[in-house]
């Protein structure tokens, strides 16, 4: 492999030799050296490769060993470099994932050896990732890291179906809310007639399975039954699927359909743009609906 000179923007000033990492303009901006003994904490997004970040693929380039996560999709990690060794750390044929502390100890075993360690995480590692979590064990342990921050699953993967998180004509406040406790249990010690009275726009993580509870309390909070929602599962990758429903009717359109996780959720009049923004459908043919909130016609009239 080829090794190119690199001069630091950042103001190192001792210059590095880099490995030659794919993209020119990676190597231009002269991104770290991965050193021996280090943790990167690495987002790789929600699953297409192209929103990968210049620094994950500086660290796929570089590290020793891959330490993944089940969310991560195979496509990511062609990006690694010969020789580097891969270990799945997530839930694989039946058998229960491993325990967090077991997969930080494991973090701190390895770069103890001296390795490269990419830990590589869905989405953003310290978005309902566990990344500070490990972040602080290595810390603990005297053992140096560094955060690479990843396109999460809840702007990005909504991003692809064409729906955003904020929009001026609607919210001006967006809430992530994790639909899943350690326990497995709905959340209920969020205050969600706050929420509910406070957050125009509901973007929920790993709730499937909880999200008829979910739209319940929403409904008994003051949300309205014909709110809009919709469903992203796999997004970004695909074979993405979209599900539009409502609160009232969420629960009973995912089991219909038979709609499975992982899903990344939006509950809220942002979902009304998908049907002027859904560029993914545009590419096969659909016509996107020009002004989709009827706002010209709502300040012509006002
Ligand atoms: N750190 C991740 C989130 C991990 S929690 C991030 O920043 O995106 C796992 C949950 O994320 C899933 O249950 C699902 O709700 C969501 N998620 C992650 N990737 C997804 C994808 N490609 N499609 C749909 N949902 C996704």
């Amino acid at each position: 492999m080829t090794e190119r000179k690199v001069i630091s923007l950042t103001g190192n000033r001792k210059a590095k030799r880099v490995p030659n990492v794919a993209d020119d303009a990676a190597s231009a901006l002269a991104l770290p050296v991965f050193e021996p003994g280090w943790v990167w904490l690495v987002g790789a997004g929600p699953g297409d490769p192209g929103l990968l970040t210049l620094h994950a693929l500086n660290a796929l380039k570089q590290a020793d060993i891959v330490v993944y996560d089940a969310l991560v999709d195979e496509a990511v990690l062609q990006f690694v470099r010969p020789g580097a060794k891969l270990e799945y750390s997530g839930k694989r044929g039946g058998k229960p994932s491993p325990k967090q502390r077991d997969i930080s100890a494991r973090l701190i075993e390895l770069a103890r050896t001296g390795k490269r360690v990419l830990r590589l995480k869905g989405g953003d590692p310290f978005v309902f990732g566990r990344g500070g979590e490990e972040a602080l064990a290595l810390v603990d342990a005297g053992i140096p890291f560094r955060l690479v921050p990843g396109v999460t699953a809840g702007v990005g993967g909504l991003g692809y179906a064409g729906i955003p998180v904020t929009h001026r004509d609607i919210n001006h406040a967006v809430t992530f809310v994790t639909g899943h406790m350690a326990g497995g249990t709905v959340p209920e010690n969020l205050d969600w007639p706050s929420i509910a009275k406070g957050s125009p726009v509901i973007v929920l993580y790993m709730a499937l399975s909880h999200l008829g509870a979910i739209a319940q309390l929403l409904i008994a909070n003051g949300r309205r039954a014909g709110e809009p929602v919709a469903l992203v599962r796999n997004a970004t990758l695909k074979d993405q699927q979209v599900l539009e429903t409502t609160l009232g009717s969420a629960a009973a359109d995912v089991a219909r359909a038979d709609f499975k996780a992982p899903a990344i959720i939006v509950i809220g009049d942002v979902v009304r743009l998908r049907e002027g923004l859904d560029w993914l459908g545009a590419l096969e043919g659909r016509i996107l609906k020009r002004d989709p909130l009827n706002a010209r016609t709502k300040k012509d009239v006002g």
